[in-house]
């Protein structure tokens, strides 16, 4: 696939068409050595049409994390442009390509010898590889790890940013890795009191019967656009959706468990900390298809 970059400047409120593979950072942009800047990352889909899946949950919650991190307002027409430009760009060289990934990210950029800081935008094309296709067909293991804090601490302590959606995410690698080391595919995040929260870059939903559940994104948690998509249209699935505290015997326990997430979209969680979960492949099968619709 091809490799599209754009590079997006909120004060000029422009967008251009840049080279992916030369440099296009300076070292001292505060994201490259602070991770501080936000992130979104959309699933797009052409054939008959072109679907951006859930382009709107995906702004809101990009203009979320820029108000939880005192970044300027996101222009939606702007961004909205830079997004528009990566898909032309990537279909233009491709006609082919049936589904990819956009991820754009705005960092407060560097700092002004004055003390100001002029923030910048990027956004670029990301592929749905093996490993997700091999997900979404076969599902996932997963372990469950301590996220260190107890649920619902995030109002107690905004400085922890706790739901939004930023660059530092060597914390959610370094979870996976460790997961691998335990010969599993993904972690699941528990708050310190027990509380099942979400996975290092996906959301926990169950079936209990003829409910969905996921937990509360005030647990502490991201709250996903794939989670609350699955749940706006739970009733034409015929399930009635639900937020509710759960625990890891309550998960292992269920009718079946999906990890699910923009690029993902949702996939079965086979197995957790050794333990085997009911599968459900009929509605694994609905749900791809109904986040896939957009
Ligand atoms: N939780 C975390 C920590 C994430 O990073 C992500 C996505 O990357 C999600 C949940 C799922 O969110 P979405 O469905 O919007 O992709």
């Amino acid at each position: 696939m091809t490799d599209a970059l754009v590079l997006i400047d909120p004060a000029a409120s422009t967008v251009e068409v840049a080279d992916l593979g030369a440099p296009q950072l300076p070292v001292t942009d505060l994201s490259a050595h602070r991770g501080d800047g936000i992130f979104e990352t959309v699933l797009v889909r052409i054939g008959g049409g072109m679907t951006v899946v859930s382009r709107d949950r995906h702004f809101a919650r990009f203009c979320d994390s820029a108000s939880a991190l005192g970044l300027p307002d996101p222009d939606r027409e702007l961004w909205d442009r830079g997004l528009d430009t990566v898909i032309a760009e990537v279909h233009a060289a491709d006609p082919t390509t049936t589904e990819f990934g956009v991820r754009y990210a705005l960092s407060r950029g560097t700092q002004n010898p004055d003390g100001s800081q002029s923030p910048r935008g990027w956004a670029f094309n990301v592929p749905v590889d093996e490993k997700i296709k091999h997900a979404r067909a076969q599902g996932i293991s997963a372990v469950s790890l301590d996220r260190g804090y107890d649920a619902y601490l995030g109002s107690k302590a905004p400085w922890l940013l706790v739901g939004a959606k930023t660059l530092s995410y060597a914390v959610n690698q370094a979870a996976g890795r460790y997961a691998a080391e335990q010969g599993a595919d993904e972690a699941l995040f528990v708050s310190h009191d027990g509380v099942v929260l979400e996975g290092p870059t996906s959301n926990l939903i169950i079936r209990r019967g003829d409910t969905l559940l996921t937990p509360l994104p005030e647990a502490g948690l991201l709250s996903g656009t794939t989670q609350r998509l699955i749940f706006d249209h739970a009733a034409e699935l015929s399930f009635s959706a639900e937020y509710a505290d759960l625990s890891l015997s309550e998960v292992i326990e269920a009718d079946g468990a999906w990890y699910v997430s923009s690029m993902r979209t949702a996939v079965s969680l086979n197995q957790l900390d050794g333990n085997p979960i009911s599968r459900d492949e009929e509605l694994t099968a609905q749900l791809q298809a109904l986040i896939k619709a957009g």
